[in-house]
């Protein structure tokens, strides 16, 4: 495909060369476990060397710790290195960049999460091109590959689909159809359906909740739209989920794994028995509430392999997920996520009964650099309570006008009430939501 190929030769413009490093992870896709152990086990070493030299948050806990960088050489080992939390994060971003690469070009990424903390991190061009080549491998193992037409159903900025030059370059060359989110209600679901037809897509990508949304606003309508790809991002997809998305669009589903601070985790292979971490790219743990000894069930903990600017070694990322190692009948022997329990946010109600996505919180908290945690809940149809902790110094009357106007644009002529909290919102708690609805129909995603 003529398109896929520019896009491949700009991407090697860009610094990514992603091409190169897809062919490479796809070689490597059906190695045994004792190579993939082997290579995690070089890689680590290397990373955790380069972590302790150069990043001064590591050099710090290693000396604080009494930890030599030398003697961290297999996965046993990378247990005996703390935790890295969100929070840490949040409130050590400079000292989390690798001094050398603070003169490179990075890919900056902010990130709202479910849990409402946003959290920055930038990713260096090779990282960057690591991850993006895990992602475009876990898409053709659900035989979408670049160029083959998509519609895309996402956040974007709050409805507004970018406009940047080379935005709109790489969608026309993706042949990407985008189409916001936050604008997916009753009466324009068949008009989403007419474009995403004319499109021709093949794949239709977008939150899971909101694909059900789509589904059903069709089926209520009674339109037929056939996609025979389907992957929903960033939420659970549990069993009904996935039936009901299969139901709607007569395609398969193929589910993944991946999140702001680390893309292109674990992706669904055409047995549709959970999600293959990409090994190559990234450790991932799952441990106990304590965070202490591995389980099969339990809080995720990843490491990232391929990112020198930002290397993150054991990062809580707060999602909980359930793991099996055993085999696949694809072949492939990456561990499989098998299920995932993030964090779960509610949908918001509109006065018409549609819904609002349950990413929309930590979307619009991730647009405004002052908030440092949010939560928006809903105790009326007519009325959100927004509840947040702002930087030091922030102007509460901007961000408020902010908050509301993008509220507003998404959820009509609301009442929008705000309570400012000193104290970090929710610290502490596990179980905290970025958004929650109270009405009796409030459905969880
Ligand atoms: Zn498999």
């Amino acid at each position: 495909m003529i398109g896929a190929s520019v896009y491949w030769t700009l991407d090697r413009v860009a610094g990514n060369t992603v091409a190169p490093k897809l062919r490479a992870l796809t070689r490597g896709q059906f190695l045994d476990r004792a190579k993939i152990l082997e290579f995690q086990s070089e890689a680590l070493a290397q990373v955790v060397r380069h972590a302790a030299g150069t990043v001064p948050f590591y050099g710090r806990l290693f000396a604080d710790h009494g930890i030599r960088a030398t003697s961290i050489r297999s996965l046993d080992d990378l247990r005996r290195l703390p935790i890295l939390t969100k929070k840490d994060l949040a409130d050590h971003f400079e000292d989390h960049l690798s001094v050398p690469a603070r003169r490179k070009r990075l890919v900056r990424r902010r990130t709202g999460g479910t849990t409402g903390i946003p959290v920055n991190v930038v990713v260096d061009r090779h990282g960057n091109g690591w991850e993006l080549a895990s992602y475009w491998r876990g898409c053709g193992w659900a035989g979408y590959r670049p160029g083959v037409p998509v519609a895309k159903i996402f956040g974007g900025s709050l409805g507004l689909v970018s406009t940047k030059r080379r935005h709109v370059l790489k969608r026309h060359l993706l042949r990407e159809l985008h189409l916001p989110v936050f604008e997916l209600t009753r009466s324009r679901a068949r008009e989403f359906a007419r474009r995403i037809e004319a499109h021709g897509a093949q794949v239709l990508i977008g939150y899971a909740s909101a694909l059900v949304r789509l589904g059903e606003y069709l089926n209520e309508e009674g339109v037929t739209l056939r996609v025979p790809i389907v992957l929903p991002k960033a939420e659970r997809v549990d069993a009904g989920t996935r039936a009901a998305l299969e139901h709607h669009f007569c395609g398969r589903v193929f589910d993944a794994y991946g999140s702001g601070e680390v893309t292109g985790v674990a992706h669904e292979c055409d047995r549709h028995a959970g999600m293959h971490v990409s090994e190559d790219v990234y450790i991932v743990e799952v441990l106990d509430d304590a965070l202490r000894n591995p389980v099969p069930s339990g809080r995720m903990v990843v490491t990232t392999l391929r990112n020198s600017a930002m290397p993150l070694l054991r990062y809580a990322n707060d999602d909980l997920a359930t793991v099996d190692a055993a085999p696949c009948a694809c072949g492939r022997h990456f561990l499989r996520l098998v299920d995932l329990l993030g964090r779960r946010n509610d949908e918001l109600i509109r006065s018409d009964g549609s819904r609002v996505a349950p990413v929309f919180a930590p979307h619009l908290f991730q647009k405004i650099p002052e908030i440092r945690r949010g939560q928006i809940v809903q105790p009326e149809i007519d009325r959100l309570v927004v509840r947040l902790t702002l930087q030091l110094g922030a102007d509460r009357e901007s961000v408020a006008e902010r908050v509301r106007a993008a509220v507003r644009s998404t959820l009509g002529a609301v009442h929008v009430d705000f309570e400012f909290l000193p104290d970090i919102l929710g610290s502490g708690d596990q179980k905290f939501r970025a958004q929650v609805c109270l009405l009796g129909g409030g459905s969880r995603s």
